[in-house]
């Protein structure tokens, strides 16, 4: 059974204090959830890190950070290693982000050998996947999709798969407002999960969760959690407020 995965990206919102704050809010709210339906997990910037780690322990919302560097240590003024995330008690990496993609210019390449070495540090990473808005006018949504899938997940062996998440987010949904439709969504969703079959095989597939992000809100997280290959949301805007992140992560009440 896959348990869906909530996981707050922070962006590079919320400066340390806030940071602790807002980890203490979602202690308190998250107290209660149940367990086989919801898990929750937060992804502050990379500063806020150990603060947010000390705030949550013992409790079961994870951490995760927002990228990582593909090297264990090295000459690289500025960029944090999967040792030291796993020092600092992360637990997730989102790698691949479209913000990433966009603006830091990530190829399908670099973020492969982010996975590669998160898993191989014993992180577990948060692979996202999706089309800009001119690749869905022009139909070509599943080609890139399969591309971002493909070339993200390339050389990963089989028993990885299961530490393995996907979140598809399509680049037009995020931070604005147009959430794609549970059934544009499911769509894409199932066809993530036949080309992991055609990678792997089918037990493999049904062992990996697949986010689904873009503009996911209170009203819109429980019809998108009903569809069946939706297994969790990655969720930007509406993770930095403790109700709204907390009303997403209890989508099923
Ligand atoms: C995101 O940043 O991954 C995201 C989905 O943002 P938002 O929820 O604000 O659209």
């Amino acid at each position: 059974m896959r348990i869906p995965l909530i996981a707050g990206n922070w962006k590079m919102y919320k400066d340390v204090n806030e940071a602790v704050e807002l980890a203490q809010s979602l202690k308190n709210v998250l107290k209660d959830v149940d367990a086989n339906k919801s898990e929750a997990a937060v992804c502050p910037p990379a500063i806020d890190i150990p603060g947010v780690v000390s705030v949550l322990k013992g409790t079961n919302i994870r951490v995760g950070a927002q990228n990582m560097y593909a090297k264990q240590e090295g000459a690289f003024t500025g960029e944090i290693s999967p040792l030291m995330l796993r020092s600092a008690g992360v637990h997730y990496v989102i790698l691949g982000h479209s913000e990433r993609r966009e603006y830091f210019k990530e190829s399908n390449e670099m973020i492969n050998g982010k996975v590669r070495m998160a898993l191989e540090y014993g992180l577990f990473p948060i692979l996202c996947v999706g089309e800009k808005l001119e690749d869905r006018e022009a139909g070509r949504a599943f080609d890139i999709v399969k591309a971002h899938v493909t070339g993200g997940l390339s050389g990963i062996p089989k028993e990885k798969m299961a530490n393995v998440v996907i979140a598809y987010e399509p680049v037009w949904a995020i931070g604005t407002g147009k959430t794609a439709t549970p059934d544009q969504a499911q769509e894409i969703h199932a066809f993530i999960r036949k080309t992991i079959v055609s990678l792997y095989d089918d037990a493999t597939a049904q062992s990996v969760r697949i986010q689904y992000g873009g503009s996911v809100k209170p009203d819109n997280a429980k019809t998108l959690m009903g569809m069946p290959d939706i297994d969790g949301a990655l969720v930007g805007g509406a993770a930095l407020k403790a109700d709204s992140f907390e009303a997403i992560v209890k989508y099923y009440k």
